[in-house]
């Protein structure tokens, strides 16, 4: 008698040890998010991200390299698994897929379409950083907040026209001013309210945290993503504001949350990723997509693609050949070859180019200033340079020069090209146009063969005339 009440005490005691236990690990722990209002169904979230990935699919230039994409399919999957029960929806079909462009930004369309953009991937410094991003995003996607944020706006037209047509044409006709049937690649992104921005970076942590990652790597992230922002500042930390000591409230959570010991952090999977995308030729910039798109060309493929890689380059000829358009007109050695490109022009002797872009030649295009000062516009061109091309780095400083009649820039970057192996020099020469935005010249030679490349390189941008 006397046993058996000592034992039901035991036990007593021992459940009651659970139930406080319990709420202590994990109940307490964790900040409550509570799904947004929203008048939309979700079968409206899945139509309009659909209609909105076929557009995304055909205008920019998705990375054709099954290693890379199923390396983010595999990490966006783990994300998945890791939301919630509560914030799933049997009807969303999350897929993720990585666009060419080198700027550091990503986007989720409503329903579940993630678009990550390669330069996001090389920005990251460990996988945790990138599973960071993919999270938040994630997290918007499930909270629905895309039409929960026109659920809060009161707009009768909605009504009329139906959510498709506002939030679909909000999320790719891009902004007020953009001609139709224009992509501006700034409208495919959602700005989001604080409130959400909070909500996301709190169920991105709790996602992150049940996936094996440590939250803080969100947190860094953001920091990340300011210091490579460059001259104007990342598209993507404009369209999700910082709602308020961002990176405190993020580390706050993660104390509460019960974060692997050993998170994924560097892997090898992130290494062999980002070596690969390190080895491939520079992407483009959303900018230069958007003038290419302009243009009609919708090709995500190298201009150059096609041609091989030869050890014996022709020296450039003496007699010249003449490039006339209604802006630009030069000259440039006979025996070189002319390539339009999205935004620009390349000029390269057979054997200097392939589809990772050239070892010889000259490349010329325009970058977006949007009437910052020729310096300060040629210091951006610059800094996306030698983002995009992280074998360069810049030699001496910037001196001025004339190209064109106008007061411009010039300098040197130089590096190991991963093409030849070989120590190469590019030279550039910038000047402003009209519009503002900036006109560059890039010249490419192996740095034993510059000598023989100096004299082409300077009576081609002496020969430079603009009508703009
Ligand atoms: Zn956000």
């Amino acid at each position: 008698m006397v046993t058996r009440y000592k034992l039901r005490l035991t036990a007593a005691y021992a459940l009651a040890a659970v139930l406080l236990a319990a709420p202590l690990a994990s109940v307490v722990a964790q900040t409550r998010v509570s799904m947004p209002k929203n008048k939309y169904k979700v079968q409206d979230d899945v139509r309009i991200g659909r209609d909105a990935a076929r557009k995304v699919e055909q205008q920019f230039p998705i990375l054709n390299d099954t290693q890379v994409q199923n390396y983010v399919e595999q990490v966006g999957e783990r994300l998945v698994a890791a939301i919630p029960q509560e914030f799933r929806q049997p009807g969303f079909d999350y897929r993720f897929q990585v666009v060419n462009a080198s700027d550091i930004n990503a986007f989720a369309l409503p329903g579940g379409p993630m678009f990550v953009n390669r330069g996001m991937i090389e920005a990251a410094r460990n996988e945790g950083e990138m599973a960071g991003v993919m999270a938040h995003e994630i997290s918007h996607v499930a909270l629905r907040h895309a039409t929960a944020q026109q659920t809060k706006v009161n707009n009768p037209l909605n009504q009329i026209l139906g959510i498709g047509a506002i939030l679909g044409g909000a999320i790719l006709a891009g902004e007020a001013g953009a001609q139709a049937g224009q992509v501006a690649a700034a409208g495919y992104f959602l700005r989001y309210s604080r409130d959400y921005e909070t909500q996301a970076d709190t169920l991105g942590s709790q996602i992150m945290a049940e996936a094996g990652y440590d939250p803080r790597d969100l947190a860094n992230m953001f920091q990340t993503i300011a210091n490579q922002g460059g001259g104007r500042g990342p598209e993507w930390l404009s369209s999700h504001p910082d709602p308020g000591n961002r990176f405190q409230k993020i580390n706050r959570e993660a104390q509460l949350l019960n974060v692997s010991s050993n998170p994924f952090k560097i892997t090898p999977e992130f290494e062999r990723a980002q070596a690969r995308l390190r080895r491939m030729s520079p992407a483009r910039s959303w900018a230069q997509i958007q003038q290419g798109i302009r243009n009609g060309d919708v090709s995500g493929n190298s201009p150059t693609a096609g041609g091989r890689y030869s050890r014996s380059v022709e020296l450039p000829s003496q007699r010249t050949r003449a490039y006339r358009q209604n802006s630009i007109s030069l000259n440039y050695p006979d025996n070189w070859r002319e390539f339009s490109t999205q935004g620009g022009l390349i000029f390269a002797p057979e054997g200097a180019y392939g589809d990772q872009g050239i070892t010889h030649g000259a490349m010329m295009g325009v970058f977006r200033s949007a009437g910052a000062d020729t310096l300060y516009a040629t210091q951006s061109y610059l800094s996306s340079m030698l983002q995009n091309n992280q074998y360069l780095s810049q030699r001496g400083s910037l001196s001025r020069a004339t190209v064109a009649g106008r007061q411009g820039y010039a300098t040197a970057l130089s590096g190991r090209s991963p093409v030849t192996g070989r120590a190469e020099v590019v030279s550039i020469f910038t000047a402003p146009l009209r519009n503002g935005d900036l006109l560059y010249i890039a010249a490419v030679a192996p740095e034993a063969e510059v000598h023989q490349y100096t004299g082409a390189f300077r009576d081609m941008v002496a020969s430079i005339r603009l009508n703009d």
